[in-house]
């Protein structure tokens, strides 16, 4: 306003006027920019009266030019701000408050809200001489926009649930509230079930419905006293206060969610089923703050994972102390290929067609300084996480092509790949240099992988797969039936041999259906040229069986237990068979 003013003046010196005209010029530029204010703005004189007051000012409080003009009272403004319902409160308290404030001689805000719901931030100016100017700015939108910034700092934008920040906040604060008190509330940690499979093979968008649609689940299954927040990609959590009955409660709430969670959802025109699993924690025993809680809640939550998912699990003591030999078992992992403590044990497969032995597989194993031999089954998964299994792999299969390189030529060996080794490292030059350094053909080798591999990543992982094969090595498909949806991988690559996974081959002489399947999966790969292994059989009947369902392959403790190179023996398919 003021370089507006000065520069008025200027033209006002180039055209020349005088007197009475300037002033009024100058006047009506000065009501033209008061007018243009966005802000309202009423000045009054020292006995009360409005001196002026700009067209915003009418604007915002609706009122009327033929009232609200110089020479009106400040009381007769408030009570026709009554009259127009823009204002409810006591008309003598109000105009009480204005004078003192301004008797004061001080400069104040404050913020006043109309009865339509909008916020004034409305500052009291003094002015030298007696009077004061009052400024009104309509601060509604800004308002909402600090309050949509505070809601979205609190909140998860796909599923409008807590975040996870807020979730430790409410955490945090029931602590507070129950120090003292008996009062105790439960931390349940929910995870979805294989969540990432539907995410890698129906695509993110669909993944986003399914984790709405599981949070709006979430919130119907609890009460609204209880707080439903998202705090991981798909780990959801829920705060519950708990009265009297607490552990009913808990269990009760648990129970209903993995029902809600797991009934079908209808998603983009297809049914999807999801499982969940649950950790709980209990404040205060489990932690008495918030990150001892929700770790110990995660602990319950890892535990309900391991003992088969679809469940829920309470947090133990013993989790914690489990908890920590993982972490010295990782510690442990992490240097275990430096100190030369990996082996690789061999399990031969036979040949229902030939009657021999004609390969074996590479089974790593772990011989840890105090633990023992450690299986696969304890620490592949672990390296997986934490990226050593690259190194790892690439040892075993370069340990195992030089041990075959010796055995007779008509003998394959298997290596097993993990998916991560799809991920990183260059899985293709280190096929190639294991076969190049031990000499091993190339027809000699078959790489197993698992479904895993087609789920993640699918063009990037078929174009290696496709590559290995072109260096001549064969590729199996492992733990066949056991995936997500395991006869659709058969037209995705041409597999040269598929093994039937383990549990089916243990059903098969008590469950019909798994013999069954075995049959079926048989004949199938026949019709499509690909072999199958019966992995894991233990029994002759087993043996028997799948002999008769056509079965190519078999392997198990039958046969041969995994066994160091050193005590292989080729020459004969196992004293079980002789005996009978
Ligand atoms: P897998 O590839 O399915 O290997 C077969 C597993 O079944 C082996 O367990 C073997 O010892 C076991 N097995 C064989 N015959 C029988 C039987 O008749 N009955 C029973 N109950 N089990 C039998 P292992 O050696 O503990 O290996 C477990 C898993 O660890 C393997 O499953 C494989 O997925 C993984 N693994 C093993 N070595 C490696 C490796 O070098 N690299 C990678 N990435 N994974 C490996
Ligand atoms: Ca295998
Ligand atoms: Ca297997």
């Amino acid at each position: 306003m003021a370089r507006r003013a000065a520069g008025l003046t200027r033209a006002e010196g180039d055209t020349a006027p005088t007197g009475e005209e300037a002033l009024k010029a100058r006047l009506k530029s000065f009501e033209d920019a008061v007018n243009n204010l966005a802000q309202g703005l009423c000045m009054f004189n020292a006995a009360g009266e409005i001196v002026l007051c700009n067209k915003a000012y009418l604007r915002m409080y609706a009122l009327s030019p033929d009232v609200v003009k110089p020479g009106c009272t400040l009381r007769r403004l408030i009570e026709h701000r009554r009259e127009v319902g823009l204002f409810n409160g006591d008309v003598d308290q109000y105009v009480a408050l204005i004078l003192d404030t301004v008797a004061k001689g001080e400069v104040r805000s404050r913020i006043g809200s109309t009865v339509d719901g909008r916020t004034i931030n409305i500052v009291d100016q003094p002015i030298a001489g007696g009077g004061w100017l009052v400024t009104h700015e309509d601060i509604s939108e800004r308002r909402r926009a600090e309050e949509k910034i505070v809601y979205m700092a609190q909140h998860d934008a796909l599923t409008d649930l807590f975040n996870r920040a807020q979730f430790v906040e409410r955490i945090e604060y029931e602590l507070a509230r129950s120090r003292g008190s008996s009062k105790t509330f439960a931390v349940l940690i929910i995870d979805l079930d294989h969540f990432k499979d539907v995410n890698d093979s129906l695509g993110h968008p669909v993944g986003d419905l399914l984790l709405r649609a599981a949070g709006e689940r979430l919130r119907n299954a609890t009460r609204p006293s209880d707080t439903v927040a998202r705090i991981g990609g798909d780990e959801f959590a829920v705060l519950q206060p708990l009265d009297a009955e607490g552990m009913d409660d808990v269990v009760a709430l648990a129970k209903r969610i993995l029902l809600d969670i797991s009934a079908p959802y209808e998603i983009d025109g297809r049914q999807l089923n999801i499982g969940a699993s649950i950790g709980v924690a209990l404040a205060p025993y489990d932690g008495a703050e918030a990150d001892q809680l929700m770790k110990n809640a995660d602990l319950a939550l890892y535990r309900a994972k391991a003992d088969g998912r679809n469940d829920y699990r309470f947090f133990e003591l013993a989790m914690d102390v489990e908890a920590r030999s993982r972490h010295a078992l990782e510690a442990d992992l992490r240097k275990a290929l430096a100190k030369g403590e990996f082996e690789v044990f061999y399990q031969t497969v036979y040949s229902f067609e030939t009657g021999r032995i004609c390969g074996a597989e590479a089974l790593v194993r772990w011989r840890h300084p105090e633990r023992g031999m450690v299986r696969p089954d304890q620490f592949i998964s672990l390296a997986e996480e934490l990226g050593l299994i690259v190194p790892i792999g690439e040892w075993v299969l370069r340990a195992a092509c030089m041990e075959a390189a010796k055995w007779p030529a008509d003998l394959k060996l298997a290596v097993n790949l993990s998916a991560a080794q799809f991920k990183r490292g260059n899985l293709v030059d280190a096929v190639r240099g294991a076969l190049a350094d031990s000499g091993l053909a190339a027809e000699r080798l078959e790489l197993e992988i698992t479904e895993s591999v087609l789920v993640t990543q699918n063009d990037h992982n078929l174009s290696l797969l496709r590559s290995l094969k072109q260096l001549g090595v064969a590729i199996v498909l492992d733990d066949f039936g056991t995936g997500f949806s395991s006869l659709s991988y058969l037209r995705m690559f041409p597999f040269d041999t598929i093994k039937i996974d383990r549990s089916f081959i243990s059903d098969m002489s008590t469950r019909q259906d798994c013999a069954a399947i075995v049959a079926a999966v048989a004949n199938l790969s026949r019709a499509l040229g690909i072999r199958t292994t019966a992995e894991g059989v233990e029994t002759r009947e087993q043996f028997e069986l799948l002999r008769a369902a056509g079965c190519t392959l078999a392997q198990g403790f039958m046969l041969s237990k995994p066994r160091p190179a050193a005590e292989l023996d080729f020459s004969s398919p196992g004293a079980a068979l002789k005996a009978s």
